[in-house]
């Protein structure tokens, strides 16, 4: 049948007025063979430039870059990767912060191995247990959580957090992982960097030692993109590359002890650093209440189901009775730790309102998903999960995000 040019036109236009939500693009790419997801732990989305981090900015230039994402409440690691894993806010998928404290379980630390890699914490359900759930492959090279049996699921293959392991070795096994026969080919794999969170803490955002450790994981990055040319992957994979949280600097001498908040006979300090969680003695609730509660000059505090609506946290028991918030630049420290830390030295610490401009977060991304030179405006980390289970053709689980911000970077539907 001859359909001449106006024909075409009308039919074509009368398809994409009748399917939903977007018509399929006749050239539009295959499904990605794999999807990569990495973090880099505290990369402040203001770090990113062409000059400093250029394997980054090609993969921005090639694909997506959000101006910023917004980290959840606590800017936390073990929070905000388990929320970027789930979807979830932390106060609904239960990292509520980095130490806790559950009535049934006991307490929870990041560096406490038998806690961390106990299900029982870990709330809402992992992009990686959605895949394995509907066959997907999954591997993780130590995401936070990835080594726990959650809901009696693992990834298919998982390492187990290494600071030993260097960078370059971790992208060594990622791609030693593409290689692998189709059939243990994993489908989603993600991957986690502490070294910039360190250098961070150590010496500040805007020190030295952070611009060199910058240059060394942005060279990381290049590695795996070469990985993924030399091996013709480059159109077949979904790379995105994500943060936790920034970081804000802490000038010399920024720090208090949380014993001079509350006294320790009035009330135990369940956290300290940024979001100290504090749980009044039996019977010394209203002391607690009445030496806390407002705004003093370095922190305020509110009742746990009193705190700023928009932090989306309170609800979950394990979240102390009270909660305060240290103002940017400010330390909170068991004494024995303040005793220790150097009195003239600049440092860095996130765990700040995630509103704060040194809060915020990365999100780069390119692969045959995504529309080359993208540029989105500011979205919640709760959005990262409903896009892997878009990526993956997964559905997903109940979540706190949507993938409506995200919709300008991605591909018409394939
Ligand atoms: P923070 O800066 O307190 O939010 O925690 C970040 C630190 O958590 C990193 O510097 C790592 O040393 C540590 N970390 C990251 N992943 C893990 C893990 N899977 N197990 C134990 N510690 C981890
Ligand atoms: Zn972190
Ligand atoms: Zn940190």
């Amino acid at each position: 049948m001859h359909l001449n040019r106006t024909a075409v036109l009308a039919a074509s236009f009368f398809l994409s007025a009748c399917s939903t939500p977007a018509p399929r693009a006749p050239d539009s790419p295959a499904r990605p063979q794999a999807v990569v997801i990495v973090s880099i732990d505290a990369f402040r989305a203001g770090y990113l430039s062409p000059r400093t981090t250029p394997n980054l900015a090609r993969i921005a230039r090639e694909g997506a870059q959000a101006d910023w994402m917004n980290p959840s409440y606590p800017s936390l690691t073990f929070p905000n990767h388990y929320t970027l894993a789930t979807g979830l806010r932390p106060d609904r998928h239960g990292i509520i912060h980095n130490r806790m404290n559950d009535a049934d379980i006991g307490d929870f630390a990041v560096a406490d191995r038998g806690a961390v890699d106990d299900g029982r914490w870990w709330g809402g359900e992992p992009i990686w247990v959605t895949a394995e759930k509907q066959g997907v492959r999954s591997a993780s090279w130590a995401w936070p959580g990835s080594s726990a049996a959650i809901g009696g699921v693992r990834p298919s293959q998982w390492v187990a957090y290494d600071e030993k392991v260097p960078p370059a070795r971790r992208v060594d096994d990622v791609l030693a992982w593409l290689d692998a026969p189709p059939a243990q080919r994993p489908r989603l794999i993600s991957m986690y960097f502490e070294q910039l969170d360190k250098a961070g803490h150590d010496y500040g955002p805007d020190s030295p030692q952070v611009r060199e450790t910058l240059a060394r994981l942005d060279a990381v990055i290049g590695r795996l993109y070469d990985g993924l040319a030399s091996r013709g992957l480059l159109d077949r994979v979904d790379l995105v590359v994500v943060s936790d949280h920034g970081m804000a600097e802490v000038g010399p001498g920024h720090a208090i002890g949380v014993d001079t908040m509350i006294d320790p006979s009035i009330a135990s300090v369940v956290s300290d650093g940024q979001s100290i969680g504090v749980s009044p003695k039996p019977g010394r609730e209203r002391e607690a209440e009445r030496r806390l509660l407002g705004t003093h000059a370095q922190y305020d505090c509110w009742k746990r189901g009193a705190l700023p609506a928009h932090w989306h946290y309170g609800t979950n028991p394990r979240v102390p009775p009270i909660v305060c918030q240290m103002h940017e630049g400010w330390d909170a420290l068991y004494p024995a730790k303040l005793a220790k830390r150097p009195p003239h030295a600049t440092r860095g610490s996130h765990g700040y309102d995630p509103a704060l401009p040194s809060m915020r977060a990365l999100f780069v991304a390119r692969g045959p998903s995504f529309v080359p030179g993208a540029r989105l405006a500011p979205f919640d980390n709760v959005d990262v999960y409903p896009l892997l289970a878009y990526l993956l053709g997964l559905e997903p689980a109940p979540n706190d995000g949507d993938l409506t911000p995200l919709l300008p970077a991605l591909r018409p539907s394939r």
